[in-house]
């Protein structure tokens, strides 16, 4: 695990410096951006190293793993479990029962399940809503289509959930830099209706300096820090 530890370690070290340069090119302070450490297909004991490293925030995408992996009687208590991946209806109860903020609500009809899991697992649950920033709305990497993006907003916001904010994935393939700011155009005016609707979550390895710049403030950072995942991932 020594090994691991110094790899994982460095991939921290890395991160962070491109955080801190990042930060500091846009004039804004790191205290405002949170790493969200995207650990799907990593084993348990590779979070617990993170969180002995100081990781306080992790991301999954893949419900039965998170679920096993990350069991809420089973993790240290000041951990943060974020789901961060494509979201079916069937699994949104499973998921209430040990996520702590889910960032991919893209439809209506999520919502009433989240909120049925999370009730029946007595847990509270922060919601953000997924934006689709592809220009062809077919050709998305999931999200709300952005001119849906208020209504489903004031969806979350009735619900017992509460709204945290915004989400997107950068399209494949070009420039994302004019898509993060399309964001966070769309974020500030959630957050005109919704002032607890703070969060901008965006940025992953590829792409964590150009999603600082349009104001992110949750980043979800994994091969970066984690290493390669296997090819299906
Ligand atoms: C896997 C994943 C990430 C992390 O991607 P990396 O390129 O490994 O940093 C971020 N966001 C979502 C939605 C993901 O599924």
């Amino acid at each position: 695990m020594t090994g691991r530890r110094e790899e994982l370690r460095a991939g921290l070290d890395a991160v962070r410096g491109r955080i801190d340069a990042a930060c500091a090119a846009a004039g804004r302070d790191p205290a405002e951006v949170t790493l969200v450490v995207v650990t799907k297909f990593f084993p348990r004991t590779d979070v617990d190293v993170l969180h002995e490293l100081g990781v306080r925030d992790v991301g999954e995408n893949r419900d039965q793993e998170a679920a096993e992996k990350l069991d809420p009687r089973d993790r240290p208590a000041d951990l943060t479990v974020h789901f961060i991946g494509q979201l079916q209806s069937n699994k949104a109860g499973s998921v209430a029962s040990y996520a702590d903020v889910v960032h991919s609500i893209d439809r209506p009809k999520l919502v009433p399940a989240l909120e049925r899991g999370a009730h029946r697992a007595g847990r509270r649950l922060a919601g953000l809503v997924q934006v689709n920033l592809d220009e062809d709305a077919a050709a998305g990497r999931g999200g709300a289509a952005p001119t849906d993006v208020p209504a489903l907003c004031e969806t979350v916001a009735g619900s017992s959930l509460e709204l945290r904010g915004l989400m997107a994935v950068a399209p494949l393939g070009v420039d994302p830099r004019p898509a993060f700011e399309r964001l966070h155009a769309l974020a500030e005016r959630v957050r005109r209706d919704h002032p607890g609707a703070s969060w901008i979550s965006a940025g992953m390895s590829g792409d964590l300096e150009a999603a600082i710049d349009a104001g992110a403030t949750h980043l979800r950072v994994g091969s970066a820090i984690l290493g390669s995942r296997p090819p299906h991932a």
